[in-house]
Parts: C-alpha cells; sequence; structure tokens
C-alpha cells in the first residue's frame, strides 16, 4: 500500500472521511468528513481565521453566497476561459486532457479517441419554480468572487483603509474532469482566501510579504515539514507580473497571485458601478491592485495527514500538530471495573471537557496500551491516566504521544499543564 492509500483507509476507519453517497457506490470528486474529520477541519479553519483577522491586522472578514449573479462569470472570465479541451475514447468513453495526450490512441483501453471539445468546468445550476422560465446560474467555480462583490460594501460599511484585506472561507464547486487522489481534486471543496488592496506603488512590496507569511504559517502548522517548497510560475496571465505556488512535496497547497487591478476592473465594466477607492487623505482616487492568496482547505487537511502518518511496526501514529489533533487529551481509568477509579477520571474528564473547553475523549476500553495505541492512530497528542496514587495525591500520568514520556501531573495544574502545551 503506498502512503495515500495508508491514509485513505486510515480516515475512513478512523471516522475521518467517508466517500459521500457510499452506500449508492459513491460519487467521484465528493467527500464527507466524519466525526473526527469535522473536529479536525474546523481546528484547521478556526486558526486561519484567526491568524489572519486576529493576529495581522487590517483585515476583515465575511461569508458569502455560493450563488451568485450569472454575470459574474462573464466577467471573471470563467465561462470563456474555465474550459479544458478533452478527447474523449470511442471505446471506454474515458476522457483525457489534450494537453496530457501525444496520440489519438486511448492511456486507458488502446481505442481510438475523439477530436478533442471543450468542457466548461462551472456547475450550472437552475433558479425559480417555473418550467421554461427558470435562469441559469452557476455554483461559485471560486470563491474569491464574492469578496470582489462585496469590496464596495465592505469599504462603505465599515472604516478599513488601504492597505487592508478581506478574508473567507467557502466551497467552491468545479466540475473537474479528472477528479481523483481523494481530497485532493474534488468537485466540491473549501478554500480560503485572502485578498489584500493595496496602492499600485506598494503591490510588490505586499506580494513578498504575503508570500513569505503565508509560507511561515505552512511551516509552522506542519511542523517545519521540509516537503514545504515554492514553485515560480513561468507562464503568466496577461495582468500578473509574478505567480508561486506554496506546494506540498511537489503538489499545488495555494497559489500567491497577482492579481492587479484585473478584478476590479472587470466587475466596474460589467457592473457599471465604479469600485475604485478614494484615499481620505490625499484625495487620490484608483482602482486598488490586489495580492491573494488561495489556498485549498480540503488540500491542507490532506496534506496534515499524509504528513503526520509514521508507522512504528504495525503500530500507526498520526504525529499530527496538536493545534488541528481533533482530540487534545484521552482520559482513562487504570481500570474499568474499579469505581473509585472511573469515578475520579469522569470528574476529570468532565472538568476538562465542559468547565475548561479542551477537546477531550473519554477511553476505558482494553488495557492501556491498546487505548495509547488507538489514541496515537487518531493524533490525540496527550493521553492522560487516573490510577491508584490518584486517590491518594491527587496526581495523574500525562504521556506524549510522540516521545512515550510520561509526567506526573498535579489534577488541579492538569488544564494549564495542558494549555502551555498548546500556545
Ligand atoms: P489546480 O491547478 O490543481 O487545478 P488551481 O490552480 O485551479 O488548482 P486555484 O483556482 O488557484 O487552483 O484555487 C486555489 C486553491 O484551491 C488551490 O491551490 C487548491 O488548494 C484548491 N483547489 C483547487 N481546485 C481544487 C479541487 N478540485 N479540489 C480540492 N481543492 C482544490
Amino acid at each position: 500500500m503506498d502512503l495515500m492509500e495508508k491514509v485513505v483507509s486510515l480516515a475512513k476507519r478512523r471516522g475521518f472521511v467517508y466517500p459521500n453517497s457510499e452506500i449508492y457506490g459513491g460519487l467521484a470528486g465528493f467527500y464527507d468528513f466524519g466525526p473526527l474529520g469535522v473536529e479536525m477541519k474546523n481546528n484547521l479553519k478556526r486558526l486561519w481565521w484567526k491568524w489572519m483577522t486576529v493576529d495581522h491586522e487590517n483585515i476583515v472578514g465575511i461569508d458569502g453566497a455560493i450563488i451568485d449573479h450569472p454575470r459574474v462569470w462573464e466577467a471573471s472570465g470563467h465561462i470563456q476561459s474555465f474550459v479544458d479541451p478533452l478527447a474523449e475514447c470511442k471505446k471506454c468513453h474515458h476522457r483525457f486532457k489534450a494537453d496530457d495526450l501525444t496520440s489519438n490512441i486511448c492511456p486507458d483501453c488502446g481505442g481510438e479517441l475523439m477530436e478533442p471539445r471543450n468542457f466548461n468546468i462551472l456547475v450550472p445550476t437552475e433558479l425559480g419554480v417555473i418550467e421554461g422560465e427558470k435562469t441559469k446560474a452557476y455554483l461559485r467555480g471560486e470563491a474569491c468572487q464574492t469578496i470582489y462583490l462585496d469590496f464596495k460594501n465592505v469599504v462603505d460599511s465599515t472604516r478599513v483603509k488601504i492597505p487592508f484585506g478581506i478574508v473567507q472561507i467557502g466551497k467552491a464547486f468545479r466540475n473537474e474532469v479528472t477528479p481523483g487522489n481523494f481530497l485532493f481534486r474534488q468537485r466540491e471543496f473549501e478554500q480560503w482566501d485572502l485578498q489584500w488592496f493595496t496602492h499600485p506603488n506598494e503591490m510588490d512590496k505586499w506580494f513578498e510579504f504575503w508570500k513569505e507569511e503565508r509560507m511561515k504559517w505552512y511551516k509552522e502548522l506542519f511542523n517545519g515539514s521540509t516537503k514545504l517548497g515554492f514553485y515560480k510560475h513561468e507562464k503568466l496571465v496577461h495582468y500578473a507580473k509574478k505567480a508561486f505556488d506554496i506546494q506540498y512535496d511537489g503538489k499545488e497547497l495555494e497559489g500567491i497571485h497577482w492579481r492587479q487591478d484585473w478584478d476590479l476592473g472587470r466587475h466596474s465594466e460589467y457592473s457599471g458601478v465604479d469600485l475604485s477607492y478614494t484615499d481620505t487623505e490625499s484625495g487620490e482616487k484608483y482602482i486598488p491592485w490586489i495580492v491573494e492568496t488561495s489556498g485549498g482547505v480540503d488540500r491542507c487537511f490532506l496534506f496534515l495527514l499524509m504528513d503526520a502518518y509514521h508507522e512504528d511496526g504495525d503500530r500507526v501514529i498520526l504525529k499530527l500538530n496538536p493545534k488541528v489533533a481533533p482530540y487534545k487529551v484521552a482520559v482513562f481509568p487504570l481500570l474499568k471495573n474499579k469505581e473509585e477509579l472511573v469515578k475520579k477520571a469522569r470528574g476529570i474528564y468532565r472538568d476538562l471537557r465542559v468547565k475548561k473547553g479542551v477537546p477531550a475523549v473519554w477511553d476505558d476500553r482494553g488495557n492501556i496500551g491498546k487505548r495509547y495505541a488507538a489514541q496515537d492512530e487518531i493524533g490525540t497528542p496527550w493521553c492522560v491516566t487516573i490510577d491508584f496514587q490518584t486517590l491518594e495525591d491527587d496526581t495523574v500520568t500525562v504521556r506524549d504521544r510522540d516521545t512515550g514520556k510520561q509526567d506526573r501531573v498535579n489534577v488541579d495544574k492538569l488544564s494549564e499543564y495542558l494549555q502551555n502545551k498548546l500556545s
């Protein structure tokens, strides 16, 4: 089994990610996040949101609709350019990107390929209830468009001043021709975007700033992984002076884009509403330029699982950054048939979970070794055992996932001990 197969299997076995509609045979490019997956994904999104809107100044958030006015996708160029020429096999009907082909022979079955045709990857939908009067619309192909649409509203309704940023985490939909590689290429996925609005004179400075800043964030999240790197684009869209991807193991995780005045300019032109900005001090009026950082939440989730996956003999240890781990701590009574131990352990568990807000999980199955193994496999960084000594001196054992080291900690210092490790 290769690493991806192992991760897919673990993700399903332990409740991180399930194939969508599995009982009907699944639906290519769609996945559901299970009980552990949703906790981890929420942790990830919260970290990103706090880093953007609290740790940095002058960044505000929005949460936009998934369907926008159909003209948006004309202005953005997606209706024209979100197309991939594909060649379909006459025999097995598999489709292949024309760019990837070297002959008209089907790579899968050896059949003959038809002439390449254009397939638009925007996902269409219809609005309205009366047949014949329905309006064609699209599920957004990228989340960032909503930020451009709300740019003027944000400027008019808040106190932001250039330079400033608007962020959003939201779903995007694409009729990907070749969905696959688990969460890597889906048809429904989530993006986290920053659109940073700047004066043209400062574009270069901010581009470099955000490029480095985003890499720093990923480095910390991935425990300093050396598999993270930049990819410099040589082929650039006409408005971009430069473009970089942040990659994990050679695969795109996030794009750092020089969007200049392209988006606000196009929406000004197509909507007829002037989206320029007036500097209150100098009086200068201009269309702001944009630095975009646009990443995939699901790709980040997938790469985190892959990076964290370790084997020690036949045991699996998920060495996740504690900040994203679904549970921070597991609480065990040494023996499940000793009432005093269970009662004491229950109290500590509830106190951590409910009063102190530390995501904790209870486990009293099997022996301690099995419980450690089960928690290691889902990435729980610390396990707390309540034993007979606890009943005497009110201390517990805290065992560390990665080192196996055990500390004896006072119960009344436990949440502080964990919080310190988490910060
Ligand atoms: P790719 O070249 O891999 O198709 P892209 O350059 O089209 O990606 P963008 O449009 O820049 O991607 O989207 C920003 C981010 O959204 C990507 O860096 C990626 O993390 C994520 N993303 C894009 N398409 C998908 C998808 N089909 N499934 C999951 N995540 C995606």
